[in-house]
Order: C-alpha cells, then sequence, then structure tokens
C-alpha cells in the first residue's frame, strides 16, 4: 500500500466546460513542478551498470502495460497525440503523460481531452465495458473455489466469451507480448548481476510474468539485499474502482543509499532503548520490542506504469499479498531523491511564506528525512498489543476509525521525541533548531492536502495542540515560529498523551481529542490561503535514466 487517499479538490482549477486548451493545460500542468531526477551510480559495479540498463528498459515496458489497463482506448488516444506537433497537441501529450491517461487526477479524474469517457471507468479495463457489478457477483458466486479465486484475485482480467458470458483471463495470457518483452530484459538483468539476491528475484518474477504464479517471487522480493533496489510486477489495487481486486502493473528502479541505511540501523539498534524512556507510565512501556518491519532507503532512477503518475508515490509498503505478508512480513521502501524533489519544489516555497526570514535558513533537508524515517521507525514503539478491561485486545481494535489519525499523530511526534532523547545524550548529531523549523514548515504541507484523511488530521491535532502550548507561535505578519522554550516538554507532553491515550485503547478521549484539536482554525486556515499558488508535487525528469539508457 502506498497512497494516502488524497483529497485533493484544494487544488482544482476552476476547469471551463470546454476541454481545455494550451494555455489551460500548461496552467493544469504547472502544478506538477519539473524536478530532475539523478541519482549517483558511482557505487555500483560495471557489471550492475550493465544490469540496470536492461532494468530499466524493463520498467519501460510497464508504462504501455499500464496505460491498456486503464482504459481500452488509451493506447490508440497516446499513439495519436504523439502525431499532433502543435502547441496544443504537445500540451495535451504533456498531460496525458503525467497522468498515464485523458483524465485530470487532481481534478477529481475529470476529462481534458474530447471524445474520452467523462471520467476515468470505475473498473478501468480490468472489466469488460458495461459490465455491473451486481453480474460479476452472481456470476462470480457460482464458481468452484479455486476460479473464483482468480476471478476475484489480483493477476486475472474479466472478459466475455463468444456467447457473451463473464470469463477469466490470467494476465500472463491477456498481456503476453508486453510480459514476454519484460520477462526476457528481466533475465538479461539476472545473468549480468553478481548480486544473489536480485538475480534470485529477477529470474523469479520472469518466471511469474509467464505462468501468472507471482508468490514465489514475491519471497524472493522480500529477501532482496543489493545496490540494485528494484521493485517490478503487477502490485496496487487502487485502479480498480469497482472492487479493489485487479492489481496495476508498475516498476521502481531504485539504488540503495548507504548512508541512509546505516542512520536506520543505528535508529533501529537503539530503538529497545527509547521504548524503555517513552513518557508514558513503565508498566505500559514493551520490554521486548519484536523485530523491526524491514525499511529500505534508496534513490529512485525511474518509475514506471502505475508507479508514475499524478501525485508521486515517496514511499511504499509491499506486497499487498496476505499470504506472503503472513509468512514474511512487508517491506517498506522510501524514496529519498523523491522526497528530496518534494522538499525543493514544494516545502522551501511554502517555508517561504509562512516562516521568518531568519528562520528559514533552518529549513534543512537532512532534518526533514531524518524525521521521516524517525516516523516510520516511530511506528514499531509504543503500545500495539494491549489489555483492556482484562482483555487481549489491540490499540486498532478499541479506537476504530480514530486509529489511523492518532496513529499518524504519534508517529510524527515520538519520531521528534526520539530524535531529541538521541540529541540530549549525544548519541546522534543533530540540529535542534532545524528539526523543530522544519517540522514546523512541513505541518502546512501535510495540512494542505487536508484534514480529510489521517496523515493530515494527526498533523493539524499535533498543530493546534503545539500551539495551545505556546510552543508554536504565530505573528501579526502571518508567519509562525518556534519558542524553542517550550517545545521540548510540550513534544514530550504530546507523546505522553497519545501513546497513554493509545494504551487505554480509549475510543472516547481519542474522539474528543480528534474533534477538538484535528480541525483548521482560522489562524492556520489564512496560511493555507497563502499557498495557493504553490505546486502540488513534481513531475519528474529522469535525467539518470535517460542516460544510462536513451529512449
Ligand atoms: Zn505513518
Amino acid at each position: 500500500m502506498k497512497k494516502l487517499a488524497l483529497a485533493l479538490t484544494l487544488f482544482m482549477l476552476n476547469l471551463p466546460a470546454a476541454t481545455p486548451d494550451a494555455a489551460e493545460l500548461h496552467r493544469m500542468a504547472a502544478r506538477f513542478a519539473p524536478a530532475d531526477m539523478r541519482v549517483d551510480l558511482s557505487s555500483l559495479s560495471q557489471a550492475d551498470r550493465k544490469a540496470l540498463v536492461k532494468l530499466v528498459q524493463a520498467a519501460r515496458v510497464l508504462d504501455g502495460l499500464f496505460l491498456e489497463q486503464r482504459w481500452s482506448g488509451n493506447l490508440a488516444l497516446y499513439e495519436q497525440l504523439k502525431k499532433d506537433k502543435t502547441p496544443l497537441g504537445a500540451a495535451r501529450l504533456q498531460y496525458f503523460w503525467l497522468n498515464k491517461g485523458p483524465w485530470s487526477e487532481i481534478d477529481d479524474h475529470r476529462a481534458f481531452l474530447a471524445d474520452v469517457p467523462p471520467k476515468n471507468l470505475p473498473g478501468g479495463n480490468f472489466y469488460p465495458a458495461g459490465m455491473t457489478r451486481d453480474e460479476f457477483e452472481a456470476w462470480s458466486a457460482k464458481l468452484p473455489p479455486d476460479r473464483r479465486k482468480a476471478a476475484t484475485g489480483f493477476f486475472h482480467v474479466i472478459r466475455r466469451d463468444e456467447k457473451g458470458q463473464l470469463k477469466e483471463v490470467p494476465y500472463s495470457q491477456e498481456y503476453r507480448a508486453p510480459l514476454e518483452k519484460c520477462a526476457a530484459l528481466l533475465r538479461e538483468a539476472a545473468a549480468l548481476t553478481p548480486n544473489v539476491t536480485l538475480k534470485k528475484f529477477l529470474e523469479s518474477r520472469a518466471a511469474a510474468f509467464l505462468s501468472n504464479e507471482y508468490y514465489a517471487s514475491d519471497v524472493a522480493w522480500m529477501d532482496l539485499d543489493a545496490p540494485i533496489d528494484i521493485t517490478i510486477g503487477p502490485y496496487e489495487t487502487y485502479n480498480d474502482e469497482l472492487f479493489g481486486y485487479k492489481a496495476a502493473f508498475e516498476a521502481y528502479v531504485n539504488i540503495r543509499d548507504d548512508q541512509e541505511t546505516a542512520k536506520l540501523k543505528f535508529l533501529a539498534a537503539h530503538l529497545q532503548e527509547i521504548e524503555n524512556n517513552l513518557p508514558i507510565d513503565p508498566k505500559f512501556r514493551n520490554p521486548k520490542l519484536g523485530a523491526l518491519a524491514p525499511i529500505r532507503v534508496v534513490n529512485q532512477v525511474l518509475s514506471a506504469g502505475d508507479g508514475a503518475h499524478g501525485v508521486q508515490t515517496a514511499a511504499y509498503n509491499l506486497p499487498n499479498d496476505e499470504q506472503v505478508v503472513a509468512e514474511k512480513g512487508a517491506k517498506r521502501v522510501m524514496l529519498k531523491n523523491v522526497q528530496q524533489a518534494k522538499f525543493d519544489k514544494t516545502l522551501v516555497p511554502i517555508a517561504g511564506l509562512v516562516l521568518s526570514a531568519s528562520d528559514r535558513r533552518d529549513l534543512s533537508f537532512d532534518s526533514f528525512f531524518t524525521h521521516i524515517v524517525a516516523h516510520e521507525i516511530s511506528h514499531g514503539i509504543g503500545p500495539h498489543q494491549i489489555q483492556v478491561d482484562g482483555r487481549a485486545t489491540s490499540v486498532r481494535k478499541e479506537l476504530k476509525n480514530f486509529y489511523s489519525a492518532i496513529e499518524e499523530a504519534k508517529a510524527d511526534i515520538t519520531g521528534l521525541f526520539m530524535l531529541q532523547y538521541l540529541f540530549d545524550r549525544r548519541l546522534m548529531p543533530g540540529d535542534e533548531r532545524k528539526l523543530y523549523t522544519t517540522y514546523l514548515a512541513s505541518a502546512f504541507r501535510s495540512v494542505r492536502f487536508g484534514v480529510h484523511e489521517a496523515h493530515g488530521k494527526g498533523m493539524a491535532l499535533q498543530f493546534n495542540y503545539l500551539m495551545d502550548k505556546g510552543a508554536i507561535v504565530s505573528h501579526p505578519d502571518g508567519t509562525f515560529s518556534i519558542d524553542f522554550s517550550k517545545i521540548k516538554s510540550a513534544v514530550r507532553d504530546l507523546t505522553h498523551d497519545l501513546l497513554t491515550l493509545e494504551a487505554m485503547g480509549d475510543a472516547a478521549a481519542a474522539k474528543s481529542m480528534l474533534d477538538r484539536l484535528a480541525v483548521v482554525r482560522p489562524v492556520l486556515q489564512q496560511a493555507l490561503d497563502k499557498l495557493a499558488a504553490i505546486p502540488v508535487d513534481i513531475a519528474p525528469r529522469n535525467i539518470t535514466a535517460s542516460e544510462v539508457a536513451p529512449e
């Protein structure tokens, strides 16, 4: 799983009813700031560099495959747009490629071209046009168990036979030509790389593309530990809005970031110590933390297919297959250079409007990214399995629909607590001013995406709590700052309050805290209003990918 269910209506332009002209398309595209993506390949062996060329080529195959999965008319439309050399044609092609289809994702998926469905089809091209939910359910209910599993599974499309009856068709058959091409490139890369775990993943994934059996290659992906870190295959089901069954093809070709990986190992090694010092009643601390789910920090050379449209993915958790997750767990991959590009193109200009000139000097990508890593690790500490009235239960079960927002706020604030703990004991070099000032600026970025989903809600809660404690201060000129005499104790207090609420499984307290604090108060709204012209996200230009494997 990766994407936030972003409430992007904030960023919608008031589109005229007619299809947009070139100027309008440029305005729409400008909400995504162009960002050059370069990755240092100097740590790669010569053999791995050659393998990388094949992997970039393999990833590009999935762009076409994904276009086909979204809509049956998509590939033909793409070919037609490429032929139109007028300025309007170029603007259409650019915005089509950014969205991987004729619908503008951040404008509620409205069409920006004529002669296409007015909105993206809920079933994409995974089901036959015109099939209803009822028809599918009536048909699949009567199937024998193994066929029903395929029909409702990740890796079969639904088509009609000669008689008009529904039937399930494996991806390996439906997408045979592109998958054969992709598999051949993966095998070539496997033959080139000296890394055993990469070789194993690539060979088993190539086999899966042709056999439609993905289990073994998902397991091999969990074991992947190599300088080239690749994710490629059918994964997320967000494009199947009808049922959420069908996986879309995507690829991320990445290079492992060894420096950040070392930082992660360091944090993981201190996790029990931090748990033992959490600002809560000692009886709520866990004397023996379980193993941390694996996290990889990488730099992205190229993303493709479902991994490259609309708002760009900055981190993902995979696989989604529950059988693999039950046996091997899941892995989180964080795309550092994508975060850096988002930081440069959106957070820096946001800071220009909400921080004073002197505070802006303390805005730091290193602090931003270290806090994101600390956030992820913080999900692994604090109460999870709890006792309520003598009953064994979990925080998630007790807090129900309040859980996600509370847990996201907890991960942010406990992440700050964790870093401060390590700074104070000189276990980690760090700069408090940079940490808290960068955190303050990023609060506006999170809340900007709306308080309808967990991250935005969790951030509004923190922002208001810290303002009420005087740790965040608003100024008459519309800027905000941290009061460094108050921030540490306020962070400690909020960490205490959220962790205690979780330890008690107290849903009523969670609700009242969210009702009171997870809101956009006028002072915050005024600040958000100033940010309207700042880009929503980035449009990556994959410079390194183009250099190693020219298109
Ligand atoms: Zn989180």
